[in-house]
């Protein structure tokens, strides 16, 4: 969010900058002149959406544009289900927007705030073992170019893969046109169970739902598991009261959780008993409601994150080995680990590229130092063959990740031909891309 005074911060509070210039563009001429008067004074740009990455790549030192003005829908093809929009939409408006036309988003994340072009560009996903991240949703896009030239980017063109998610490197999208499905219901099961039973029959509860996740408390033996069964738009829906769901979400999981967590920093020794109470007290609950008030919740501790996906069959032996270590070091950690899964898909720097995935995602309150547990948890996965979420926390740069991705040379080459200058480059970028040609 950009400050009184101008001063640029992103949610999690890992990053701050001033940029020289804040832009705010009505049009696709304006990020057109936008781009054009940066390059004549020898500035970078980079778009910012909702500033929700825990990692550097949205900072914005020289001209950032804020694409808050360009959301909505621009048009809509009933028959093939299809609807383009700006980029600069939020997760959250778009229920709305598409209500009308009978359609909802195939899949979505944990929250909503974040912007559909910001949401895509580091490829946030959420779960189901049939589904991919929201990026594979995308069967088009318009972007500008370093040059200042408008691209409209097909299915068929060859680089949709690389522009679906972008990591905002190789131009500013202006609209993006996202394949969606009819409109429906989801009916969500919450329980708590012993963790050891459902890794022990997690293949099998993973391939019979539509959507399974479970978050496991450290300190405890009990996986809050989520179970979500797609059912059509006119099923009888059963939604959360009003009140459970506030005392569930914002009094149990925000309020008192924010309490716990910062009582947590001066006495750790709390963490483990609240972690046990916490079980007990939420993730019991069923409910029938539609699609995204279902899937998204609202998160309002701060907190850090990293995040990796690895092989799905890997992921019993990487949390057992993550279960081991925070025991061995006697870590107190408040925030429950999540783990969820998505299908393989084709574009280039999907975590998920080429493999069925499993995500496992760690936390820390914002103002615990998260270094030592990250690292810990980065070293067991890697050696999974892991690769870390673009907007989240890790240390791999360019000659790392070059080994995980089996098209991140095709990824750099179109970088380099659509802004060999580096004019949508940061420092996040040119650690992880490594520098255009033109800079180096
Ligand atoms: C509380 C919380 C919950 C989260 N839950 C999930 C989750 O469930 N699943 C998951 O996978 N991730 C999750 N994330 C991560 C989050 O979805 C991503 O970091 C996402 O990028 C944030 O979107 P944004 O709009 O804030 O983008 P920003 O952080 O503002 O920008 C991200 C990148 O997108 C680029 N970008 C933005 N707009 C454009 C544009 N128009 N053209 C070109 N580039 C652009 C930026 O330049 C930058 O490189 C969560 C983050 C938070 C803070």
């Amino acid at each position: 969010m950009i400050r009184p005074g101008g001063k640029w911060e992103n949610w999690g509070r890992t990053v701050r900058v001033r940029p020289l210039r804040v832009e705010r563009p009505h049009s696709v001429e304006a990020v057109q002149r936008a781009v054009v008067a940066a390059a004549r004074s020898g500035l970078r740009v980079k778009a910012v959406g909702a500033g929700h990455s825990f990692t550097g790549i949205a900072v914005a030192p020289d001209v950032l544009l804020d694409m808050s003005a360009l959301q909505g829908v621009i048009d809509v093809d009933p028959q093939r289900q299809r609807v383009r929009m700006y980029a600069g939409t939020r997760l959250h408006q778009i229920p709305a927007l598409l209500r009308p036309h009978g359609l909802a988003m195939q899949n979505l994340g944990d929250i909503d705030r974040q912007s559909i072009s910001g949401a895509t560009a580091t490829g946030t996903h959420g779960t189901g073992a049939a589904f991919g991240g929201i990026s594979t949703q995308i069967v088009g896009a318009t972007f500008v170019d370093a040059a200042g030239e408008v691209h409209a980017v097909a299915e068929d063109d060859p680089l949709l893969p690389a522009i679906a998610l972008g990591l905002g490197a190789l131009g500013i999208v202006v609209d993006i046109t996202l394949q969606c499905v009819p409109a429906y219901v989801l009916h969500a099961l919450e329980r708590p169970e012993p963790l050891d039973a459902v890794l022990a029959e997690l293949p099998a509860r993973v391939a019979a739902a539509d959507h399974f996740e479970f978050y496991w408390f450290p300190h405890t033996e009990t996986a809050l598991t989520k179970t979500d069964t797609r059912l059509p738009a006119d099923a009888p829906r059963r939604p959360l009261p009003a009140l459970g769901r506030w005392v569930d979400e914002t009094l149990l999981s925000n309020g008192l959780f924010r309490v716990v967590c910062a009582l947590g920093t001066v006495i750790p020794a709390i963490i483990p008993a609240f972690a046990r109470i916490a079980v007990r007290a939420t993730g019991n609950r069923e409910y029938t409601d539609v699609s995204n008030r279902v899937l998204t919740q609202r998160r309002t501790v701060r907190f850090r994150e990293m995040e990796y996906a690895i092989p799905a069959e890997h992921v019993g032996a990487a949390l057992g080995e993550l279960r081991a270590l925070i025991a061995e070091r006697r870590w107190r950690i408040s925030f429950p680990v999540e783990v969820r899964f998505a299908a393989s898909d084709d574009l280039w720097l999907s975590t998920a590229y080429g493999r069925a995935s499993a995500y496992i995602a760690v936390h820390r309150y914002h103002r615990e130092n998260p270094s030592e547990y990250f690292e810990g948890f980065e070293r067991i996965m890697l050696a999974y063959g892991g690769r870390p979420h673009w907007g989240k926390m890790h240390t791999l740069d360019a000659a790392q990740l070059a080994e995980r991705y089996p098209r991140f040379a095709d990824f750099v080459a179109a970088r380099d031909r659509l802004d060999p200058e580096g004019r949508f480059t940061n420092t996040y970028l040119d650690r992880v891309l490594g520098v255009p040609p033109q800079r180096r």
